[in-house]
């Protein structure tokens, strides 16, 4: 193949410059099997970040490829104006993963989370009428226009930034509360910052609200216990629908449950979802509620590529394996070792000032110091670096760009887990040197 110079001279000659790589020196990746990555001089990765937390389950994996590959022989494309049996298998297996009784049994197909997410504002201004809408500060929900409006966060938006109408309350993040209180004894101060901003920065009756369960983008930011049952509660008094954004915290992801909100307790009116629903598939979708969909009854709305059969094969081999292999309880024991050996590695690095998140979405956020919590962004480059030099990947993100972002595949075992770990440890030994 072509050496990485000459990838990148391409890239930059016919490419557009929004597009941003990783690293000093970018990595050049040529092939992938289950949770390793290998660049084009034959180097091992360990991967941790999936491609963006996006394969669920392993690179290219075998019975993934199979199912994708027999489908691609077989019919590739005709869109929803005629039928075709994989769309509607998919759209069955898919809310036979809600939680009995939620109601969320209907399904629109995307081919990104960006277009979920409008799918999902749309519905909402249109069931209920109203058009205001609220979402978390450090949020991240697309790329699109209404998306980039709902991302409460400059690093995101562009000056012309699309006016939807969008107000943003403050975010669930307790390492840096914004009230500077404690969980449990701040009772739950900032999930009734969305009352007021409802209250004084709205007509006072919202379209919806929309979070993302633990903040992806945003730097596993980890909403407390009981935070989204008071939010649902305020929303749905000012006449608004809840949306769980589950492009990143859903399928097994967090491991106790197979969805983030059911780790709190909450039933959304709308779910939207892409990245690990695929394993690399271009793939989204959102669900809902019968009387909620209904309100496209009278309306057409296409998406010429949603619910191809291609990315519906994929999105049901995918669903396959996290039941065949125990994907969700793997990401639940791996997760919970990973945690607690980062814990452990905190105590002995005072650069690490918070360890949160759940099942495999673990998020390291770097403080330069700990009373301070000035954050380390440099460092937390730094340490990507070092990391990806002794063949490990992992993401960073957040407020400041100072969190570190693990959320392998799922596939993830115990000596990955420890390697991963004692590779952190490495790297923030020789930082301090
Ligand atoms: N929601 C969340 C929580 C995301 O993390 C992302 C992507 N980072 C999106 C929505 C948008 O998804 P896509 O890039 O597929 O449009």
């Amino acid at each position: 193949g072509p050496s990485k110079s000459e990838v990148l001279a391409v890239r930059q000659q016919y490419l557009t410059p929004g597009l941003i790589t990783y690293y000093r020196d970018p990595l050049l990746l040529v092939e992938g099997h289950m949770q390793y990555l290998w660049d084009e001089t034959g180097k091992r990765y360990l991967d941790a970040f999936a491609g963006i937390v996006t394969v669920s389950v392993g690179h290219c994996h075998p019975a993934i490829v199979k199912k994708v590959q027999e489908q691609v022989g077989k019919l590739q494309h005709v869109t929803t104006i005629y039928l075709h049996p994989t769309i509607g298998e998919f759209g069955k297996k898919l809310a036979e993963h809600f939680p009995k009784g939620s109601g969320l049994t209907q399904t629109y197909f995307t081919n990104s989370g960006s277009e979920a997410n409008e799918i999902a504002i749309l519905s909402a201004r249109e069931f209920t009428g109203n058009q205001e809408v609220i979402s978390l500060r450090n949020c991240y929900h697309g790329g699109t226009q209404a998306t980039m409006a709902l991302t409460a966060h400059s690093t995101w938006k562009f000056k012309t930034n699309p006016t939807i109408n969008v107000k943003n309350a403050l975010a669930p993040y307790c390492y840096r509360c914004p009230y500077g209180l404690e969980y449990p004894s701040c009772g739950l101060k900032c999930a009734k910052d969305v009352e007021n901003v409802i209250k004084y920065e709205t007509s006072g009756q919202v379209a919806a609200f929309i979070a993302e369960s633990i903040q992806g983008v945003g730097g596993a930011v980890t909403p407390p216990p009981g935070y989204f049952e008071i939010v649902y509660d305020i929303v749905r008094k000012a006449g608004g629908l809840c949306i769980a954004d589950e492009v990143q915290s859903g399928f097994g992801r967090t491991g106790d449950r197979f969805w983030g909100f059911e780790n709190y307790g909450v039933t959304p009116d709308m779910v939207t979802m892409a990245k690990g629903i695929g394993n690399g598939a271009p793939l989204g979708a959102c669900t809902t509620r019968p009387e909620i969909a209904a309100m496209m009854k009278n309306r057409i709305h296409f998406n010429t590529y949603g619910g191809n059969p291609i990315s519906m094969t994929q999105g049901l081999a995918t669903l396959e394996v996290i039941h065949n292999e125990n994907i969700q309880q793997n990401a639940k024991t791996i997760g919970d070792h990973l945690k607690h050996r980062l814990l452990e590695l905190q105590e002995r690095h005072p650069l690490i000032g918070d360890v949160r998140g759940m099942g495999l979405m673990i998020g390291v956020e770097l403080v330069r110091d700990r009373k301070s919590k000035e954050p380390a962004n440099t460092e937390a480059a730094d340490v990507m670096e070092k990391a990806k030099e002794r063949g490990l990947i992992i993401g960073k993100g957040g407020l400041f760009g100072n969190t570190l972002r693990i959320k392998p595949p799922m596939c993830l075992n115990k000596d990955d887990a420890d390697f991963l770990v004692d590779t952190l440890d490495e790297v923030l030994l020789e930082l301090k040197r």
